[in-house]
């Protein structure tokens, strides 16, 4: 018998459990564009009591969150800045530029996480022939630097920057959940000074679908026009606003076990002789490099990333590169009990077999 494959290739693979399709089958439900959807508003309200926020509003995803908060806080014809490898960055579909008429200007952090220096640096000068600087957007936790945390001090004195020159802060804390496991903190002392905050339901939380965004009272009210602007409007969606209630009443308690599975995961891949883990994993994120022959008897591409997802796939063990020379793990609630070993031992296999 084939065993089932270990699904490491993100936390979005995680299925509703049980409880959660109960909770969607009863849900209570309205028309949602004419705000009608009990089940969504109860959702919306937990959601902005936990991030300390005035008003949220249920999104259709992350993207969607994102693009609608950049196109409320920004401005057509201006720069947003953020850190090189950024979601909004790279898998967004260069939103930003089609949708709200701005670029970006990347700040290179090693670790996925700007210094205040970097970002003032990064700011525009007020004068007339440099584009603009329009917002900054900041990741917490940073997906592909290796689910990498930003404290709330290094957070704060960012903050200090954008007020101090006036510009408005989005965050995309799409795992801002694991971010505060990770530090032991509720995650609203991570999410306090910003304009606007996104965070999945739909990734370690176990959601089929959904994210939020966070505001003030004006900024959602704006929020609502802009996600119906881009077809985001959605009527009986009470039924995944239930499966994002229980995500966040019982969904919140598996992200440090997720976390501890990653540190497992990145402490053992360390001890092996082909790979390099770079970044220890402090959520449940887990990238590492693979040295160049170590899986080059399945050469795909020329790259020891692409060599390596094709050996470990043919023994049961799913993974996405991050470029050439690295690969993504991401440990989530649906992994079986011996995910770790499994992963490990078919690294450790190299290209033999
Ligand atoms: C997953 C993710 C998003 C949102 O993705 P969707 O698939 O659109 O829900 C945004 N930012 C980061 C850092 C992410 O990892």
């Amino acid at each position: 018998m084939i065993p089932i494959p270990v699904d490491l290739r993100s936390d979005t693979v995680t299925r509703p459990d049980a409880a959660m399709r109960r909770a969607m089958a009863e849900a209570e439900v309205g028309d949602d564009v004419f705000e009608e959807d009990p089940t969504v508003r109860r959702l919306e309200e937990t959601a902005a009591g936990l991030l300390g926020f005035e008003r949220s509003l249920f999104m259709p995803t992350g993207t969607m969150g994102n693009q609608v908060a950049m196109h409320l806080l920004g401005r057509p014809g201006r720069e947003v800045v953020c850190e090189s490898r950024s979601h909004v960055i790279q898998y967004e579909m260069a939103a930003m530029a089609a949708l709200s008429g701005m670029i970006p200007r990347p700040i290179l952090a090693e670790d996925g996480l700007p210094t205040a220096e970097q970002v003032e640096a990064a700011i525009a000068p007020d004068v007339s022939y440099r584009t603009p600087t329009a917002m900054i957007v900041l990741e917490n936790s940073h997906n592909m630097a290796g689910g990498r945390v930003m404290r709330p001090e290094r957070t704060r004195e960012i903050l200090a920057v954008a007020r101090r020159r006036g510009l408005p802060v989005h965050l995309d804390g799409a795992r801002i959940f694991n971010a505060a496991a990770a530090l032991g903190i509720p995650a609203r002392e991570l999410a306090a000074g910003f304009d606007s905050v996104m965070f999945s339901l739909s990734k370690g939380l176990g959601a089929p679908a959904g994210s939020i965004l966070c505001g003030s009272e004006s900024f959602v009210k704006e929020a609502r026009r802009v996600r119906k602007m881009l077809g985001g409007g959605m009527r009986q969606v009470g039924v995944l606003a239930a499966a994002g209630l229980v995500a966040l009443e019982s969904g919140l308690a598996n992200l440090p076990k997720d976390n501890a599975t990653a540190a497992a995961l990145g402490a053992a891949l360390g001890r092996l002789p082909g790979v390099r883990i770079e970044v220890p994993p402090e959520t449940n994120i887990v990238i590492f490099r693979v040295l160049a022959d170590w899986f080059a008897g399945a050469r795909i591409d020329g790259n020891p990333s692409s060599a390596c997802i094709a050996r470990l796939r043919e023994r049961g063990i799913l993974a996405v590169p991050v470029n050439g020379e690295r690969v993504r793990m991401v440990t989530h609630r649906d992994l079986p009990a011996d995910a770790v070993d499994r992963a490990v031992a078919a690294v450790a296999a190299g290209w033999a077999g």
